[in-house]
Protein backbone atom coordinates (compact mmCIF):
# COMPACT_ATOMS: atom_id res chain seq x y z
CA UNK A 1 0.00 0.00 0.00
CA UNK A 2 2.55 2.56 1.32
CA UNK A 3 5.87 2.00 -0.87
CA UNK A 4 9.22 4.16 -2.58
CA UNK A 5 10.56 3.76 -5.64
CA UNK A 6 13.64 5.01 -7.45
CA UNK A 7 12.71 6.49 -10.43
CA UNK A 8 11.34 9.47 -12.72
CA UNK A 9 7.58 10.00 -11.86
CA UNK A 10 6.86 11.19 -15.40
CA UNK A 11 7.15 7.57 -16.41
CA UNK A 12 5.45 6.16 -14.39
CA UNK A 13 1.91 4.05 -15.22
CA UNK A 14 0.75 1.85 -12.36
CA UNK A 15 -1.07 4.64 -11.00
CA UNK A 16 -4.20 6.78 -11.90
CA UNK A 17 -2.34 10.36 -10.75
CA UNK A 18 0.67 11.18 -10.21
CA UNK A 19 1.46 14.52 -8.22
CA UNK A 20 3.46 17.53 -9.08
CA UNK A 21 5.47 19.59 -7.07
CA UNK A 22 4.39 22.88 -8.41
CA UNK A 23 4.80 26.90 -8.04
CA UNK A 24 1.70 29.26 -7.07
CA UNK A 25 1.22 30.32 -11.03
CA UNK A 26 1.01 26.60 -12.32
CA UNK A 27 2.54 27.82 -15.07
CA UNK A 28 5.60 25.17 -15.40
CA UNK A 29 8.93 25.54 -13.67
CA UNK A 30 12.12 23.59 -13.07
CA UNK A 31 12.63 20.35 -10.97
CA UNK A 32 10.19 17.62 -11.21
CA UNK A 33 7.66 20.47 -12.44
CA UNK A 34 9.45 21.20 -15.96
CA UNK A 35 10.00 17.27 -16.33
CA UNK A 36 5.89 16.95 -15.87
CA UNK A 37 5.43 19.43 -18.41
CA UNK A 38 7.94 18.55 -20.77
CA UNK A 39 6.34 14.70 -20.42
CA UNK A 40 3.21 15.82 -20.59
CA UNK A 41 3.27 18.18 -23.93
CA UNK A 42 1.99 21.85 -24.04
CA UNK A 43 -1.69 20.95 -23.81
CA UNK A 44 -0.90 20.60 -19.92
CA UNK A 45 0.61 24.26 -19.65
CA UNK A 46 -3.15 25.52 -21.53
CA UNK A 47 -5.05 23.74 -19.09
CA UNK A 48 -2.88 24.70 -15.83
CA UNK A 49 -2.78 28.53 -17.23
CA UNK A 50 -7.03 27.76 -16.27
CA UNK A 51 -6.99 27.09 -13.33
CA UNK A 52 -6.18 30.83 -11.91
CA UNK A 53 -2.94 29.40 -9.08
CA UNK A 54 -2.86 27.55 -6.61
CA UNK A 55 -2.12 28.62 -3.00
CA UNK A 56 0.61 27.18 -0.57
CA UNK A 57 -0.43 23.68 0.94
CA UNK A 58 -3.60 23.39 -1.55
CA UNK A 59 -3.45 21.05 -4.82
CA UNK A 60 -5.35 21.19 -7.80
CA UNK A 61 -6.43 18.55 -10.76
CA UNK A 62 -5.54 18.53 -14.49
CA UNK A 63 -5.33 15.77 -17.49
CA UNK A 64 -2.63 13.95 -18.06
CA UNK A 65 -1.97 14.05 -21.42
CA UNK A 66 1.11 12.41 -23.16
CA UNK A 67 1.97 11.20 -20.13
CA UNK A 68 1.28 7.29 -18.81
CA UNK A 69 -1.41 8.50 -16.07
CA UNK A 70 -4.65 9.90 -16.28
CA UNK A 71 -4.11 13.20 -13.72
CA UNK A 72 -1.60 15.17 -12.63
CA UNK A 73 -2.46 16.68 -9.29
CA UNK A 74 -0.47 20.33 -8.96
CA UNK A 75 0.31 20.94 -5.60
CA UNK A 76 2.61 23.36 -3.64
CA UNK A 77 4.70 22.85 -1.28
CA UNK A 78 6.02 25.82 1.28
CA UNK A 79 9.36 26.95 0.89
CA UNK A 80 12.08 26.37 3.45
CA UNK A 81 12.76 29.53 5.41
CA UNK A 82 14.33 28.11 8.50
CA UNK A 83 11.28 26.01 9.97
CA UNK A 84 9.26 28.98 12.01
CA UNK A 85 7.25 29.95 9.29
CA UNK A 86 4.39 27.36 9.44
CA UNK A 87 6.44 24.79 6.88
CA UNK A 88 5.76 21.34 8.60
CA UNK A 89 1.87 22.71 8.59
CA UNK A 90 2.49 23.16 4.88
CA UNK A 91 3.81 20.39 3.82
CA UNK A 92 1.51 18.40 5.64
CA UNK A 93 -1.38 19.75 4.11
CA UNK A 94 0.07 19.30 0.13
CA UNK A 95 -0.30 15.76 1.11
CA UNK A 96 -3.48 15.53 2.94
CA UNK A 97 -5.07 18.13 0.18
CA UNK A 98 -3.36 16.14 -2.85
CA UNK A 99 -5.23 13.07 -1.28
CA UNK A 100 -8.48 14.44 -0.55
CA UNK A 101 -8.35 15.94 -4.39
CA UNK A 102 -8.10 12.12 -5.49
CA UNK A 103 -10.64 11.21 -3.50
CA UNK A 104 -13.11 13.87 -5.10
CA UNK A 105 -12.09 12.28 -8.50
CA UNK A 106 -12.16 8.56 -7.65
CA UNK A 107 -8.28 8.15 -7.71
CA UNK A 108 -6.81 5.12 -5.92
CA UNK A 109 -3.41 4.81 -7.02
CA UNK A 110 -1.24 7.86 -6.61
CA UNK A 111 2.26 8.89 -6.45
CA UNK A 112 4.35 11.24 -5.30
CA UNK A 113 7.91 13.07 -5.59
CA UNK A 114 9.42 14.54 -2.41
CA UNK A 115 6.87 17.35 -2.39
CA UNK A 116 9.42 20.90 -1.61
CA UNK A 117 12.96 18.92 -1.02
CA UNK A 118 14.52 20.10 -4.12
CA UNK A 119 14.72 24.05 -5.21
CA UNK A 120 12.30 24.84 -2.10
CA UNK A 121 15.03 23.32 0.26
CA UNK A 122 13.13 21.80 3.16
CA UNK A 123 15.09 18.99 4.70
CA UNK A 124 14.72 16.05 3.17
CA UNK A 125 14.66 13.77 7.01
CA UNK A 126 12.29 16.24 8.06
CA UNK A 127 10.22 16.21 4.55
CA UNK A 128 10.20 12.21 4.68
CA UNK A 129 8.76 12.51 8.37
CA UNK A 130 5.80 14.77 7.75
CA UNK A 131 4.94 12.87 4.46
CA UNK A 132 4.90 9.58 5.38
CA UNK A 133 2.69 11.10 9.12
CA UNK A 134 0.40 12.81 7.24
CA UNK A 135 -0.42 10.23 4.53
CA UNK A 136 -0.89 7.76 7.31
CA UNK A 137 -3.23 9.73 9.17
CA UNK A 138 -5.08 9.85 5.69
CA UNK A 139 -5.57 6.45 5.71
CA UNK A 140 -6.56 5.55 8.97
CA UNK A 141 -9.30 8.01 8.65
CA UNK A 142 -10.39 6.49 5.02
CA UNK A 143 -9.23 2.71 4.90
CA UNK A 144 -10.88 2.06 2.07
CA UNK A 145 -10.17 5.23 -0.01
CA UNK A 146 -6.56 4.09 -1.76
CA UNK A 147 -4.54 0.90 -2.86
CA UNK A 148 -1.29 2.57 -3.42
CA UNK A 149 0.52 5.28 -2.52
CA UNK A 150 3.93 5.28 -3.58
CA UNK A 151 6.69 7.69 -3.28
CA UNK A 152 9.03 8.43 -6.85
CA UNK A 153 12.29 9.26 -5.48
CA UNK A 154 14.89 10.53 -7.92
CA UNK A 155 17.57 9.70 -5.96
CA UNK A 156 19.33 7.45 -3.82
CA UNK A 157 20.08 9.55 -0.37
CA UNK A 158 16.20 11.17 -1.13
CA UNK A 159 14.72 7.37 -1.39
CA UNK A 160 16.67 6.36 2.04
CA UNK A 161 15.18 9.32 3.66
CA UNK A 162 11.49 7.84 2.74
CA UNK A 163 12.18 4.63 3.92
CA UNK A 164 13.67 5.25 6.89
CA UNK A 165 10.62 7.12 7.51
CA UNK A 166 8.24 4.15 6.66
CA UNK A 167 10.27 2.25 8.87
CA UNK A 168 9.56 4.14 11.93
P1 LIG B 1 10.35 21.79 -4.93
O1 LIG B 1 10.30 23.13 -5.64
O2 LIG B 1 8.99 21.41 -4.33
O3 LIG B 1 11.48 21.68 -3.98
P2 LIG B 1 11.79 20.25 -7.01
O4 LIG B 1 11.24 19.79 -8.31
O5 LIG B 1 12.87 21.26 -7.02
O6 LIG B 1 10.52 20.73 -6.13
O7 LIG B 1 12.33 18.99 -6.21
C1 LIG B 1 11.51 18.07 -5.55
C2 LIG B 1 12.13 16.68 -5.66
O8 LIG B 1 11.80 16.13 -6.95
C3 LIG B 1 13.66 16.63 -5.56
O9 LIG B 1 14.02 15.50 -4.76
C4 LIG B 1 14.09 16.41 -7.02
O10 LIG B 1 15.31 15.71 -7.11
C5 LIG B 1 12.96 15.52 -7.49
N1 LIG B 1 12.77 15.38 -8.95
C6 LIG B 1 13.21 16.17 -9.96
N2 LIG B 1 12.82 15.64 -11.15
C7 LIG B 1 12.12 14.50 -10.88
C8 LIG B 1 11.47 13.50 -11.67
N3 LIG B 1 11.44 13.56 -13.00
N4 LIG B 1 10.86 12.47 -11.03
C9 LIG B 1 10.86 12.39 -9.67
N5 LIG B 1 11.45 13.30 -8.88
C10 LIG B 1 12.08 14.34 -9.47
Amino acid sequence: MLQTELGDITKINDVEAIVNAANKSLMGGGGVDGAIHRAAGPELLEETKKLGGCETGDAKISRGYNLPVDHVIHTVGPIWNGGNSEEAALLARCYRRSLEVAMDNGIKKIAFPSISTGVYHFPVDQAASIAVDEVRKVISEQPEAFELIKWILFDEETKAAYDAALNE
